[in-house]
């Protein structure tokens, strides 16, 4: 069984404390690795040694930081397969979708092989006589990154290739439920040469995350994951003093208008509703059909429910695999047992499809009828159970969205220019789609949703990564010209 251990100053240890988790295959039940947890003086030791990496890092010239930066983009591009291999072993997505998360993860790091444009600061030469006024944008010294299960290689690589390229040090602590391919990554950045120290990975639950927000050494975090989490982190970042960007949970709205094309709009749902089981941020949760399109947008939605493929994650014919785990399973069912409680209609019914395995499968589920005061609506369930609120009016679609506590991606389905206009200038949410479901931002934008998406103000990677990673210092500057000043130079003037 594999052993998956810290790596701390480029060497693997295991926990003092001797505490070990178990890492299961959805597919199977069973157990396929043993996590080492950190505490106290793991905490301490990857701490102390970002620090003491941060002094030479930080100054280590920006042609070295960029070739070590393009090695490691070669070495994931090499490792493709074999990330992909461990992201569906522990997660239990299907091969392609877990190859797509380590294409999005590349973008990250292409993005960041090009830092030494992105940091070039600004100059102002003579704002006044004499006098340059220029900003620079400097490392912020020991940055964190706690990663959430659902993408255990892309959100990582959101954070750490934008981390280092800005001069930072950076300690990984990935979700302790499939941490194989974050340590991989790591095990690829020692691979490229990078420093000892630079990237430390620390494996660990919640009180390792509680060590890490609490210690006066570490200067920033990056948080991903649910959004009572994210709260907490940034709460008790901030308090500490610390720089802090908690990106949340969601539930994310499709409106499909009546002049859509009917089959792109279900074709869209039904792939960002129940790809990778629904456990993606950006996963749309709920479809708002207004008016007469309702009926045949469920009708064909229906018809492709009926043709998905529910399988293993590593089979090819699979379109879906399992949920991460039992009680996850358990906690998605409760939902649509309370969908039926509360009178949402169950047009598909994901109970009827548990497969006859020990893996943590569940069909999909389709509730139509959904209003915006049943549980189903409000929380964000995170698994394959779509919901279909229906509104009279894009006004009323519209209202429907502001008024929910989310604000992460949203998306539009429609052939009217002007009204898509609208949307996207008043829509309240971070990331929207125009006739695409799942709109994540290139790497060269940033991704970050609104209310309870995101506490703190900086999207993560992208420009504003890079903007979280640094801090700016502004030097104005006085340097008289010898040859119109009267300053001594005690020497004679050229003219
Ligand atoms: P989670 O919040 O349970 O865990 C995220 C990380 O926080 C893990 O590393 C975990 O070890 C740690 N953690 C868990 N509980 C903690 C606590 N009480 N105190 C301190 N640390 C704690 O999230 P998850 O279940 O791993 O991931 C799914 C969630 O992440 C969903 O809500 C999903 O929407 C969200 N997510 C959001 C985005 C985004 O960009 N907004 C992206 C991916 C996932």
């Amino acid at each position: 069984m594999r052993q998956i251990q810290h790596t701390i100053n480029n060497q693997r240890l295991d926990s003092s404390e001797n505490e070990k988790s178990e890492v299961l295959n959805p597919a199977t039940g069973e157990q396929v690795a043993e996590i080492a947890i950190a505490r106290n003086k793991e905490v301490e030791l990857a701490v102390s040694t970002s620090k003491t990496a941060f002094k030479e890092w930080k100054n280590t010239s920006i042609a070295q930081r960029t070739k070590l930066l393009y090695k490691f983009r070669n070495l994931v591009v090499q490792n493709e397969q074999q990330i992909a291999e461990l992201i569906t072993q522990e997660h239990g997505k299907v091969i392609e979708d877990a190859r797509g998360e380590v294409a999005r993860g590349i973008e990250n790091i292409e993005y960041a092989c090009g830092f030494a444009e992105t940091l070039k600061g600004s100059y102002s030469e003579q704002a006044s006589t004499g006098v340059d006024v220029y900003t620079l944008r400097q490392p912020v010294g020991v940055c964190a990154g706690i990663t959430p299960f659902n993408f255990p290689a892309m959100v990582p690589l959101w954070m750490l290739p934008n981390a280092i390229a800005s001069g930072n040090t950076f300690i990984l602590k990935p979700s302790d439920r499939n941490p194989s391919a974050p340590a991989l990554l790591v095990e690829l950045i020692q691979e490229a040469g990078f420093p000892s120290g630079v990237v430390n990975l620390i494996n660990g639950d919640k009180e390792s995350v509680n060590l890490l927000l609490a210690h006066a050494d570490v200067d920033a975090i990056s948080f991903v994951g649910s959004t009572p989490v994210a709260k907490h982190v940034y709460e008790t970042g901030t308090s500490n003093g610390k720089r802090v960007q908690a990106l949340g949970g969601a539930k994310n709205h499709m409106v499909v208008l009546p002049d859509a094309d009917i089959d792109l709009a279900a074709d869209a749902a039904v792939s960002a509703a129940y790809g990778s089981a629904g456990e993606r941020c950006m996963a749309i949760s709920v479809v708002v059909a207004v008016g007469e399109v309702a009926d045949p947008l469920v009708d064909a939605i229906t018809e492709r429910i009926d043709e998905l493929t529910i399988g293993p994650g590593t089979q090819p014919e699979s379109e879906m695999g399992p949920l991460i785990s039992k009680d996850h399973r358990d906690r998605v069912i409760s939902y649509i047992e309370s969908g039926e409680k509360e009178g949402a209609s169950i047009i598909a019914d994901g109970r009827n499809d548990l497969l006859d395995n020990a893996g943590f499968f569940l069909g999909v589920t389709l509730l139509d009828n959904v209003t915006t005061k049943m549980d189903v609506y409000k929380d964000e369930i995170f698994g394959p159970v779509l919901c279909i609120v229906r509104a009279d009016t894009f006004d009323e679609a519209m209202t429907i969205i502001e008024q929910n506590r989310y604000g992460n991606g949203v998306a539009l389905f429609t052939r009217d220019g002007g009204t898509a206009r609208r949307f996207q200038k008043d829509v309240q949410a971070g990331m929207v789609g125009i006739n695409v479901p799942i709109p994540v931002p290139v790497g060269y934008h940033s991704f970050g949703g609104w209310n309870d998406s995101l506490f703190g103000d900086t999207a993560m990677y992208g420009p504003e990564g890079m903007h979280f990673f640094t801090k700016q210092k502004v030097v104005t500057s006085r340097w008289p010209d010898p040859t119109t000043s009267q300053v001594d130079l005690g020497f004679p003037r050229n003219n």
